[in-house]
């Protein structure tokens, strides 16, 4: 089965917007998805729904469900419908938690195979992806702090290298280019590098390592921003670069290296080899992609000992090589500690909301509010211009919005307001990332090296969880690793609808405050300074004991 498109208009098919804004949000991420066919929306596994069964359940579900009630999903599963009362969340759901020992990657795959579980990345079952935008926000930010950090506030005439066009991957050309530089993404795949072609992510495509080199050479030398992607093997590009002598200024990598199985492809396969491996031999597929990873990292340590800036984008890339030989992958810094952590430690994260209606307009009247209304915003004034000129629509028109505590409430209660006026063509959906301050324990990627060495306790996203509950939002979701993640985190999602209604004004006033209210006192109870400042500013209610 495939097709499926998110609804546009205003006329609904469920009981009222809340259900139909989250049917859409459902429908969407499949829209957006790199295999619609086999319900995956990106990082190689990271489904919508258990199933096509379970699919089409949930979808009559939400037709059907009454505002007083609560669809139960377990891993993309619907279970039950449960009354509770119009303040509860029309949506809860818990994904891929397996418990502490059993949570591996073989017994992931065990459970899959059984059909008892789905990992769900972090937005795929939760339904919040809104495209390669939900994450383009994140790497544009992470080039303008290296670029501050290291290259005097601009990388025009700067070469980054990096791989991985896939789902999320497929936002660093777009993020690259946007912050001046020549980059040169590495694709294994050619579908996957026509599509961000396609969509406006990538401006140029060649299977000729010279013939790309000397395009990022040109760009470089002129100090002009240029994408380019080169179909080949991340594994073998790499080295060959060392072995050449060329020398990037900023490498990462974000292929599916999380996931030795389905994600990552080893040198010397083609994807249908790769494809064949899997049924055939999937322990050797195993071991030839994790020795490939621990070449791909062995170079990128190499880079960074010629002077590169190089860091870890969020794969678990790092981990996987040191599993497979390469001790000192952890010399390379993860992006988040790196380069992002001041702004989570303010609650400063990937918030997002999505035009219900499918009306582009909406997202530029929203645009033109955050132009005019959050003027001292320097993050976001900067973004929503960028945004407005080179960022495409994917699916459901949609903004992602690096805002914290305080300022989300404040958007999302004029955009409600702008809902009731009519000045809208419908309602707008807001939800996040799950990798925010208060929602994510993620001890390689999120949580690594936190001040007070609280880097691995889960108990975090599970308060989130339950404080979002509590605070009357539309759907709530607990989601664990899957595949190469098993065992490695534990994320909370959230998502509430702006349908210009009174009561949509109080979920979205609590559940946003308390949302991002979590997330400065955990950054704070780990010691950072910028949340004791928050909070001090901001008035939020700290305990101190
Ligand atoms: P995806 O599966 O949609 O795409 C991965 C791409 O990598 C595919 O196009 C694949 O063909 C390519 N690839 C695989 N092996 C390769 C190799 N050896 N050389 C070159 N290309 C290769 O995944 P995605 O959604 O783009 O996510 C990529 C990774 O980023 C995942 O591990 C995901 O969990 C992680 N991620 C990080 C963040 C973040 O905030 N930094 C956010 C989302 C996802």
């Amino acid at each position: 089965m495939t097709g499926i498109t998110a609804a546009r208009g205003t006329e609904l098919r469920c009981k009222g917007w809340r259900q139909e804004a989250l049917l859409r949000m459902l429908e969407n991420v499949l829209e957006n998805g790199e295999n619609q066919k086999e319900l995956t929306v990106y990082a190689a596994l990271a489904k919508a729904a258990r199933n096509w069964g379970s699919y089409h359940a949930i979808v009559d579900t939400l037709k059907n469900l009454e505002e007083e009630e609560t669809l139960v999903i377990q891993s993309g599963k619907p279970i039950g419908i449960m009354r509770t009362h119009k303040y509860a969340p029309i949506v809860i759901m818990a994904n891929c938690n397996m418990v502490g020992k059993w949570a591996t990657s073989d017994q992931f795959y065990k459970f899959q195979e059984q059909g008892l579980i789905v990992w769900g990345g972090l937005t795929a079952a939760a339904w919040q992806y809104i495209g390669s935008q939900g994450v383009i926000q994140g790497t544009y930010e992470i080039f303008q702090s290296i670029a501050r950090m290291h290259f005097d506030g601009q990388l025009a005439g700067r070469f980054v290298l990096t791989a991985g066009l896939g789902g999320m991957g497929g936002a660093q050309p777009l993020a690259g280019t946007m912050a001046g530089a020549a980059i040169l993404c590495v694709e294994v795949s050619e579908a996957r590098v026509d599509k961000r072609i396609e969509v406006g992510y990538l401006q140029r495509k060649t299977a000729d390592l010279d013939e790309a080199l000397s395009w990022i050479e040109e760009a470089v030398s002129r100090k002009e921003s240029l994408s380019v992607g080169l179909i080949g093997n991340a594994a073998e590009v790499y080295p060959e670069l060392i072995r050449r002598g060329v020398q990037p200024d900023i490498v990462t990598d974000q292929t599916s290296a999380h996931d030795l199985l389905y994600g990552y492809i080893p040198a010397g396969y083609t994807l249908e080899q790769a494809a064949e491996q899997r049924l055939a031999n999937p322990a050797r597929l195993q071991q030839d992609a994790g020795a490939s990873i621990a070449r791909e990292v062995e170079a990128m340590l190499a880079f960074q000992e010629r002077g590169a800036i190089v860091f870890d984008n969020g794969n678990n890339i790092r981990t996987q090589a040191v599993q497979y030989g390469v001790e000192n992958a952890f010399d390379i810094v993860v992006f988040t500690e790196g380069f992002l952590r001041p702004l989570f430690a303010r609650a400063i994260g990937p918030f997002r909301w999505v035009a219900l209606s499918g009306n582009v307009e909406d997202i530029r009247r929203i645009d033109e509010y955050i132009l005019e209304f959050f003027r001292d915003n320097e993050i976001a004034v900067n973004w929503i211009k960028l945004a407005n000129q080179y960022v495409p629509v994917e699916g459901l028109p949609a903004r992602i919005g690096w805002f914290g505590h305080g300022d989300r409430t404040k958007l999302a209660l004029a955009v409600n307001e702008m809902v009731a006026r009519g000045e809208l063509s419908g309602p707008v959906a807001f939800s996040r990332d799950h990798l925010d301050a208060g929602a994510m324990a993620h001890p390689n990627i999120m949580t690594e090296n936190m001040k007070d060495g609280s880097d691995a306790i889960a108990d975090w996203p599970l308060l989130n969880a339950m404080l979002n509950c509590s605070s009357m939002a539309d759907l709530v979701a607990i989601h664990s690793g899957g595949g190469g993640y098993s065992g490695y985190m534990t994320s909370a999602g959230v998502t509430i609808v702006a349908d210009g209604t009174e009561d949509a004004a109080l979920r979205l006033k609590t559940t946003l405050d308390n949302d991002t209210g979590l997330g400065v006192l955990r950054y704070a109870d780990a010691g950072y300074e910028e949340s004791l400042d928050e909070i001090q500013q901001k008035g939020i209610r700290r305990i101190d004991t």
